[in-house]
């Protein structure tokens, strides 16, 4: 049952607008998202959808959030990959207190207030935690965390692929003090900060996923309480919200394929029908996962999340190659759809858990 659709009504609205807007940046050269697009993202109160209601939110579900995501994917790609950062990190202010030690209770709920206060305001709350070298495993990290005698938080590192970059207004920084690798947001003007503009990718273009250099920049508050990212946290929702964005890239694909084939056309037709079919199932992956309310949540179901992004990363590529085929020379323009989804659904590879890391995990344990 869909407890609260606002976030469903207004996805549906926005996606195809939003899908426009997009191919037109990108095929301009643009590597940041349309500037109506950010700004429409602050003022529809979309970014207050994984908040809950107590917190001034809308307190829609994961699986209303992933339904919205795969909608606006098959539209805008780099859109719904953007808004899927912001998502994620809300996420952290749903946290139930009873999961957590009662000592941390304050904490976590100081930080959820700030996250309401910051989503509550338009403000975008980008991801800043993978590293080169690091393939997005936050044991990776080598950025620091140092604590100076007032209680203030300076982190210094390098970070990559910090999507939304130049309209972020803070990064969720990972960060290590000792051995334990903590969360924080650091706001995109703090003193120590600098964005650096060699985004260049094939797919994705204008999420503006740039890299950026900390040198003691403060940090404005803990991603929930302290020792939360590498405990009880909400980073779950990332990961099935990248599965879902990929079944909307193969959505997309399936869509724009069979529009540009005739009903004669029987091998194309029975080609994008079975990606229809895998991406089904995909979703069917991800619709299971979503569906696991539970705090914290489960080792086994994190498993599961992985796998269903992986699997749906897999079916967008598969389905957008397809498209590419099917759609002939007329899908072969370097300003097309077909081209560009391709080149979307090749990030699915990427993001994390990286699809090639997370085979060799996979291929090490079968038969286990
Ligand atoms: C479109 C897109 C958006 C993303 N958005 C985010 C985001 O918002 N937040 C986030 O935390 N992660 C983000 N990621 C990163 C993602 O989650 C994974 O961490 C990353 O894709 C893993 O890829 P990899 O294994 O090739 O990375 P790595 O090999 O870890 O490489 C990461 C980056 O560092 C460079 N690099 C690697 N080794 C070195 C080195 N020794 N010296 C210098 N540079 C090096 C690589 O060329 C690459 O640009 C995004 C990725 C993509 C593709």
């Amino acid at each position: 049952m869909v407890k609260d659709n606002r976030v469903l009504a207004l996805m549906d609205e926005l996606a195809p607008k939003w899908g426009e807007r997009e191919l037109a940046a990108e095929n301009a050269g643009a590597t940041r998202l349309e500037p109506t697009v950010v700004a429409e993202l602050r003022a529809s109160g979309i970014l207050k959808a994984p908040l809950p209601e107590a917190l001034g939110g809308w307190g829609s579900s994961l699986f209303d959030c992933c339904t919205a995501v795969r909608t606006l994917a098959r539209h805008a790609p780099s859109t719904a990959l953007a808004l899927a950062m912001p998502w994620g990190n809300t996420a952290i202010a749903r946290l139930p207190a009873n999961v957590i030690p009662s000592a941390l209770r304050p904490a976590q709920q100081k930080g959820a207030e700030w996250v309401a206060a910051a989503v509550g305001a338009g403000k975008i709350l980008a991801v800043a935690n993978a590293e080169p070298g690091s393939h997005g495993d936050l044991q990776q990290t080598k950025t620091t965390a140092k604590q100076d005698k007032e209680g203030r938080i300076f982190l210094s590192g390098r970070k990559a692929f910090a999507t939304f970059g130049p309209d972020a207004d803070y990064f969720l920084c990972a960060a290590r003090s000792g051995d334990v690798v903590d969360g924080f947001f650091v706001a995109r003007q703090a003193h120590g900060l600098t964005l650096d503009s060699a985004w260049d990718a094939w797919g994705m273009r204008s999420t503006a996923s740039v890299g950026l250099t900390l040198e003691n920049a403060e940090a404005a508050s803990y991603y929930g309480h302290p020792g939360a990212l590498s405990g009880v946290n909400a980073r779950h929702w990332s990961t099935v919200l990248f599965a879902a964005i990929f079944v909307g890239v193969g959505d997309g694909a399936v869509t724009l394929g069979a529009s540009s084939v005739g009903k004669e056309a029987i091998w194309a037709r029975g080609k994008l029908a079975e990606h229809a079919l895998e991406l089904e199932a995909a979703w069917g992956f991800v619709e299971a996962v979503a569906m696991t309310d539970a705090w914290p949540f489960p080792a086994r179901s994190m498993e599961r999340a992985k796998c269903a992004k992986t699997f749906a990363a897999r079916s967008a590529l598969a389905a957008a190659a397809s498209g590419l085929v099917v759609g002939g020379s007329r899908a072969y323009a370097a300003s097309g759809r077909a081209g560009k989804l391709v080149a979307d659904a090749m990030a699915g590879s990427l993001v994390r858990p990286p699809v090639s890391h997370f085979m060799d995990e996979l291929a090490s344990s079968v038969g286990r």
